[in-house]
């Protein structure tokens, strides 16, 4: 049993104008193709392991990896369920404003949805160099917002993660080259709030 590369539910070129097609063929092909076959080069040398779940795998800081492929567990391993969440968070012709119980639970925690959407935006602008802002649900319960260095993922500290935003230049530089604002705010017009929702209601 090794771990795979999930499809897109979309085509490539689906988050244009926003997230254009060769970012996304690169990113999802090369980038997080390269996390899913470094992962499962890492763990030949631990068969124990086969069958244990990404979420498994990261949890209380990677502890079910042997040490001499813990590092490898953290950011392959990190990168593949960080990557394989953030396509499902994104969609065509999606964008806006979530509804129900997020929306609800958004208000009551930021006040509105622009003073969340602004505060995400500051974390995934104040991220320096690689890694990921992120919308989670603590151990509490609690939603937080916060961001995290390279591919090391909330699962990791016994956070869910609801919505994030990878900020590696990877994920932007061939639209928008340096301009990471540009790259976040044009974002907002790709989430797919029902995926995110769903998150919401299950994450634990
Ligand atoms: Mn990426």
């Amino acid at each position: 049993m090794s771990f795979t590369l999930p499809q897109l539910d979309y085509p490539f070129d689906a988050l244009e104008p926003y997230i254009d097609k060769l970012t996304m063929e690169i990113h999802h092909d090369k980038h997080h193709g390269g996390y899913v076959t470094n992962l499962n080069k890492a763990l030949e040398s631990a068969p124990q392991l086969a069958g244990v779940s990404i979420e498994d795998l990261l949890a209380n800081n990677c502890a079910a990896a042997p040490e001499s492929i813990r590092t490898a567990v953290r950011n392959h391993g990190g990168g593949h369920a960080n990557h394989t969440m953030f396509w499902k968070i994104m969609a065509p012709k999606a964008g806006g404003q979530p509804n129900g119980k997020l929306a609800e639970a958004l208000r009551s925690i930021f006040g509105s949805f622009e003073t969340f959407k602004d505060k995400l935006s500051e974390a995934a602008m104040g991220r320096f160099g690689s890694g990921w802002a992120w919308l989670v649900k603590t151990p509490a319960g609690k939603l937080e917002i916060y961001s995290t260095a390279n591919q090391d993922s909330p699962i990791m500290e016994g956070k869910f993660p609801i919505l994030g935003i990878d900020v590696w230049e990877h994920a932007y530089y061939l639209k928008y080259q340096n301009r990471r604002a540009e790259y976040v705010a044009a974002w907002w017009n790709v989430i797919n709030w029902s995926e995110v929702e769903k998150r919401f209601l299950v994450g634990k």
